[in-house]
C-alpha cells in the first residue's frame, strides 16, 4: 500500500490536469488559475464539483 499515485483531475477550462492532494476540497488550476471545488466519490478519485466561489469583498480579510 505505498504506492504513490498522483491525483489529478482535469481542468474544463483548459484541460491540462490538475493535482490535488489527498482530501483537499479545493485544486487551483496551475495554468488558467481557475479554482475548483473537489469532491471524493471515493478516497482515490477526486472530482470537480464546481467553481471556487470568487472572491468576495465580504469575504476578504
Ligand atoms: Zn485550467
Amino acid at each position: 500500500m505505498s504506492r504513490h499515485s498522483q491525483l489529478t483531475v482535469r481542468c474544463p477550462n483548459c484541460l491540462s490536469k490538475i493535482p490535488v492532494q489527498k482530501n483537499s476540497a479545493e485544486a487551483v488550476c496551475g495554468k488558467c488559475g481557475i479554482g475548483y471545488r473537489i469532491c471524493w466519490p471515493s478516497p482515490s478519485q477526486p472530482m470537480i464539483r464546481g467553481l471556487l466561489a470568487p472572491i468576495s469583498p465580504r469575504e476578504s480579510e
